[in-house]
C-alpha cells in the first residue's frame, strides 16, 4: 500500500466519526476529538472522536438491546458471522497492517503477523461456537439428575491496549460473540484507528446492529466508570497494565461484576548449560524483539548459564548490532519506534538507572538519523545484580539485559522473585526444561521456542499478571455463566 492509498484508507474510515454504535459512525456527543500521532515522525495522523460518558451510555443501550436477539441466534449462525470476519480480515490484512504500523509504529512484518493472528481468533471461536458442551450426571445419593449448561454472561465491557491493537480486540470480541454476548469496546487512545477498521469489517461480516460497539476516548476513566456503574454490564475484560487492572478490579467489586484480567509481564528467558546456543539466539530475537519488545510476553530478563554465557553473549551482540531500526511502514525495518514519548523516556530512564548501578552496555543497533520519532536503540546490557531495575521492571522496549547464573536454586529464586507471572522461556534439554518449568510461577512456558501466543492455547498469567485465560477452549468459558438444573428423577 503506498502513501496515497493509505491516506485514502484513513479518509474512508471517517476518524472524525469514530464512535461506532448500532453499526453506524457518529461524532462524540460534545464534538470533542483527540489526535493520533505517528510514533515514527511525531507528526499527527488525524483527529479521532473522543467519547464521553453520554457516548458510553449510548453504546451500552445499543449492546443491551441487541443482546437477547444475538443470543437467540443458533450457534451455527453466530459461527458463520465469525467465519466471515476471519475471511474478511485475512483479505484486508495488508491494509490493516499498514494502518497498525502507522498509528502504533511497529515494523510492517510484525503488523502483518498480527493481522493474521488477530483474524485467527475469529476462525478459532467460530469453531468453538458450535462445540458448546454441558453435563448430565447422577449425584452420589441418586434419586435426581443434574443437568449443567452454559449461558451467555450478557453485555461485556472490553478495554484493550495499544501494543497489539487488532489481536487484543479480536481475542475478546470473538469469544464474547461466539458465546452469545454483545460488547462495548474502548480501545487504547494511541491506536483507535485499528479498532475502527475492525468495526467496519464486522459490519460487512454480518454482525447485527448493536452487537459490537466502539467508544474511542482519551478520557479512559470516564468511560470505564460509566460502564462499570451500570447494572447491565456483567463482565469487564481488560488487557493492559497491572495498575490499571487493579483500578478496574476495584470498580468491578461493588456490583460483583465478572472480571477477566490480562495484565503485565516480566518474562524470564533461561538458557541452560546444554542448550543449543544458536537456536536460543533465534528464539530470543523473537521473544525479545518482536513488536520492538512491546509485548506482555516479551523476554524481559535473560538468564544465561555460566558455561554458555560467553558464546551466547558474543553471538547475540552481533545479531543485535545489525538490527535495522526505522519507520514501521518501511518494509526494510525490523524494529520500529516505541509507541510514544512517555514510553521512550521511561525506557531511557530505566537504562540510565541500571547503568548507574553497575550495568554495562555491550552492543547497540544504530538509530535512524532522519526521523524525529520515538526511537530506542536495541541494546544488549550485562547486568551484575539480580535487583537491577532492568530485571525488576517491565521494560516494554528493545533492551536485552543479560544475567549470569550458575545453579538452579539461584536461578529459581531470581525467576520467581517477581510479582508477575505471565510467561517464561527455557532453552535446554527437554526433560530438564519440563522439570524446571513446573517450578516456575508463570501461566505460559515456551520450551525451546520464543513464542507462546496461539489462538488455540490458553493465554494468561498467574500472580499479578492476571485472572482468567484467553484463546483455546478456556477463552469462551470466560464469557459464559454456568447454569444447572436439578431434575427430579
Ligand atoms: P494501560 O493499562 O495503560 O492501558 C490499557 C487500556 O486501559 C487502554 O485502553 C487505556 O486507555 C485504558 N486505561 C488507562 N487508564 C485507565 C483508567 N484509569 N481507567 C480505565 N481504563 C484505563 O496499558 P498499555 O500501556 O496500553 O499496555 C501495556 C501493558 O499492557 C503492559 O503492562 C503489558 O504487559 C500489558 N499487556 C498485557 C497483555 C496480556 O495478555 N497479559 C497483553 C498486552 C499487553
Amino acid at each position: 500500500m503506498d502513501n496515497a492509498e493509505l491516506r485514502q484508507y484513513l479518509t474512508d474510515l471517517k476518524p472524525e466519526k469514530a464512535i461506532w454504535i448500532n453499526n453506524s459512525a457518529r461524532s462524540a456527543a460534545n464534538g470533542e476529538t483527540f489526535p493520533v500521532i505517528d510514533p515514527a515522525t511525531a507528526n499527527q495522523i488525524t483527529e479521532v472522536s473522543c467519547g464521553t460518558a453520554a457516548d458510553a451510555r449510548a453504546a451500552l443501550n445499543a449492546a443491551a438491546s441487541a443482546q437477547p436477539g444475538w443470543a437467540a441466534n443458533s450457534p451455527r449462525e453466530r459461527a458463520e458471522v465469525l467465519r466471515r470476519a476471519w475471511e474478511l480480515m485475512i483479505a484486508s490484512a495488508p491494509e490493516l497492517a499498514s494502518l497498525m504500523s502507522w498509528e502504533n509504529g511497529k515494523a510492517y512484518k510484525d503488523s502483518l503477523a498480527e493481522a493474521s493472528y488477530a483474524a485467527e481468533f475469529f476462525r478459532w471461536f467460530s469453531e468453538e461456537a458450535v462445540r458448546s458442551d454441558g453435563d448430565f450426571t447422577t449425584p452420589p445419593a441418586g434419586g435426581s439428575r443434574t443437568l449443567v449448561t452454559a449461558r451467555p454472561v450478557g453485555v461485556c465491557a472490553l478495554i484493550t491496549p495499544w501494543n497489539f491493537p487488532a489481536a487484543m480486540a479480536t481475542r475478546k470480541i470473538a469469544p464474547a460473540l461466539a458465546a452469545g454476548n454483545t460488547v462495548v469496546l474502548k480501545p487504547a487512545s494511541e491506536t483507535p484507528l485499528t479498532a475502527l477498521s475492525i468495526m467496519r469489517l464486522l459490519k460487512q461480516a454480518g454482525v447485527p446492529d448493536g452487537v459490537v460497539n466502539l467508544v474511542p476516548s482519551r478520557r479512559s476513566a470516564e468511560i470505564s466508570n460509566t460502564w462499570l456503574a451500570d447494572p447491565r454490564v456483567r463482565l469487564v475484560s481488560f488487557t493492559g497494565s497491572t495498575p490499571v487492572g487493579r483500578t478496574l478490579l476495584g470498580l468491578a467489586a461493588p456490583r460483583v461484576v465478572n472480571t477477566a484480567m490480562e495484565l503485565g509481564g516480566n518474562a524470564a528467558f533461561i538458557v541452560g548449560a546444554t542448550a543449543d546456543v544458536n537456536a536460543a539466539i533465534e528464539g530470543l530475537m523473537i521473544a525479545k524483539f518482536r513488536n520492538g519488545g512491546q509485548a506482555c510476553t516479551a523476554a524481559n530478563r535473560i538468564y544465561l548459564h555460566k558455561d554458555i554465557k560467553e558464546e551466547f553473549t558474543q553471538k547475540l551482540c552481533q545479531r543485535v548490532s545489525a538490527l535495522k531500526v526505522g519507520a514501521g511502514l518501511n518494509p526494510q525495518t525490523e524494529i520500529g519506534p516505541v509507541v510514544n514519548e512517555k514510553a521512550m523516556r521511561g525506557i531511557n530512564e530505566l537504562l540510565a538507572s541500571a547503568l548507574n548501578q553497575g550495568a554495562k552496555v555491550l552492543a547497540q543497533a544504530p538509530l535512524p538519523a532522519d526521523l524525529a520519532g520515538y526511537f530506542v536503540a536495541p541494546t544488549v546490557i550485562e547486568v551484575p545484580h539480580a535487583d537491577s531495575p532492568l530485571l525488576q521492571n517491565e521494560i516494554f522496549g528493545p533492551l536485552a539485559p543479560l544475567k549470569e547464573y550458575s545453579c538452579e536454586d539461584e536461578l529459581l529464586e531470581m525467576v520467581n522473585g517477581t510479582e508477575m507471572g505471565l510467561a517464561s522461556y527455557i532453552y535446554g534439554d527437554l526433560n530438564w526444561a519440563l522439570h524446571l518449568g513446573e517450578k516456575i510461577e508463570a501461566g505460559m512456558i515456551g520450551v525451546n521456542r520464543g513464542l507462546v501466543s496461539d489462538p488455540a492455547a490458553p493465554f494468561g498469567g498467574v500472580k499479578q499478571s492476571g485472572i482468567g485465560r484467553e484463546g483455546a477452549r478456556e477463552g469462551i468459558r470466560e464469557f459464559q455463566e454456568v447454569q444447572y438444573f436439578s431434575l427430579d428423577w
